[in-house]
């Protein structure tokens, strides 16, 4: 004997098609095969209520069976080649009853748009007082001809013919089965009667964009930026991906920079070293300070400037500058420096032959 397909629902013969929807969602959820593996009461349980679900919902076939029962279906109904059918649209309630995260626009093929990595050179001054600078971006953009759908405006669509237009791929064996969006429409279950001609139905077109980015001052070499959704535009109105700029900071003709300390070499002429002296010195951010040279200086001495190096991202702190001396030989003297260096000399031998002397 089979049972009354309004007692399996659990519904008065009068129910609306919402109480029906309602009283079927409910009960599948209930006895679906994923979430009762190997229980094969629940699983003729599921088959019941999907079969008196395709009946009840279709509004002939249930005038037929309100009139002549199971009897009256017979041979109007062929469940076998259905059920692939009702289970592309149950899968559909079914995962919008626990995607709530995902939303039902997942199922439509809704993907996040790529990552896109740029690189961007800037100036050690530059790194250290903070730049605004354009830099050239390719990516990927919505087609403006076709709004995205790859079809060519006005030209229409039609079914998938890979997924029969439910938009999903059903998979596995036949209770324990998964599914996924349909490859060929992208989960649309429509496709374009002709491709659109700008972007030949990705949907998509590479531009070149300039874009405008804030470096932010103290930032070292090989920094990363990263700029939300500025990346790829994403598939049937997914989100853009991001876009990634690596910061390369170029060598300085005169400074190196070690953290927040940047290091140079002061060349100075031999007297400097030994007598001492001043010397005006620009720093990297442009301001001049006095360095003292004591005398007796020897070369490859480093000298120590307290907060003349870079001030970090955080501007709290500002490294320190070390000024490496390098004394300078003269390859060629005037005859007068001659003259007096030789005299310096004869001065030098006369002490040491007296040490030598003793
Ligand atoms: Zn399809
Ligand atoms: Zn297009």
């Amino acid at each position: 004997m089979k049972k009354d397909y309004y007692e399996i629902l659990g519904i008065s013969r009068e129910a609306t098609q919402e109480e029906i929807k309602r009283a079927y969602r409910r009960l599948a959820l209930k006895y679906h095969p994923d979430r009762n593996q190997g229980d094969k009461e629940a699983e003729e349980k599921f088959k019941e209520i999907v079969e008196a679900y395709s009946v009840l919902s279709d509004p002939e076939k249930r005038k037929i069976y309100d009139l002549y029962g199971h009897e009256g279906l017979k041979g109007q109904v062929n469940f076998q080649s259905s059920w692939e059918d009702l289970f592309s649209e149950f899968d559909t309630i079914f995962s919008s009853f626990f995607d709530f995260g995902t939303s039902p626009s997942e199922r439509r093929g809704r993907e996040r748009g790529n990552d896109i990595w740029v690189e961007v050179s800037i100036s050690l001054k530059e790194a250290a007082l903070g730049v605004e600078k354009e830099i050239n971006v390719e990516r990927l953009s919505v087609c403006s001809n076709c709004g995205g759908s790859g079809a060519e405006p006005g030209a229409g669509y039609r079914r998938c013919p890979v997924c029969g237009g439910s938009g999903r791929i059903v998979e596995g064996h036949f209770f324990i089965r998964f599914s996924r969006p349909c490859p060929r429409c992208g989960g649309k279950g429509l496709i374009p009667e002709k491709i659109c001609s700008v972007c030949r139905g990705t949907g998509f077109v590479k531009k070149r964009e300039k874009l405008r980015i804030k470096i932010p001052a103290g930032i070292e070499d090989g920094s990363r930026l990263v700029l939300r959704g500025e990346g790829d535009a994403g598939k049937n109105n997914g989100l853009r991906g991001d876009l990634y700029v690596v910061v390369r900071v170029r060598e300085h003709p005169f400074f190196k920079r070690r953290g927040a300390n940047l290091y140079m070499d002061l060349k100075i002429d031999y007297l400097t070293a030994i007598l001492g002296g001043k010397r005006k010195i620009e720093d990297l951010y442009g301001e001049k300070f006095d360095l003292e040279i004591p005398g007796g200086t020897q070369p490859g001495t480093m000298l120590l400037v307290k907060n003349r190096g870079i001030r970090d991202m955080s501007e709290r702190r500002r490294g320190d500058l070390f000024v490496k001396i390098v004394v300078e030989i003269p390859r060629k003297l005037s005859r007068r420096e001659r003259e007096l260096l030789e005299e310096l000399r004869s001065l030098k031998e006369d002490s040491q032959e007296r040490i030598y002397d003793n």
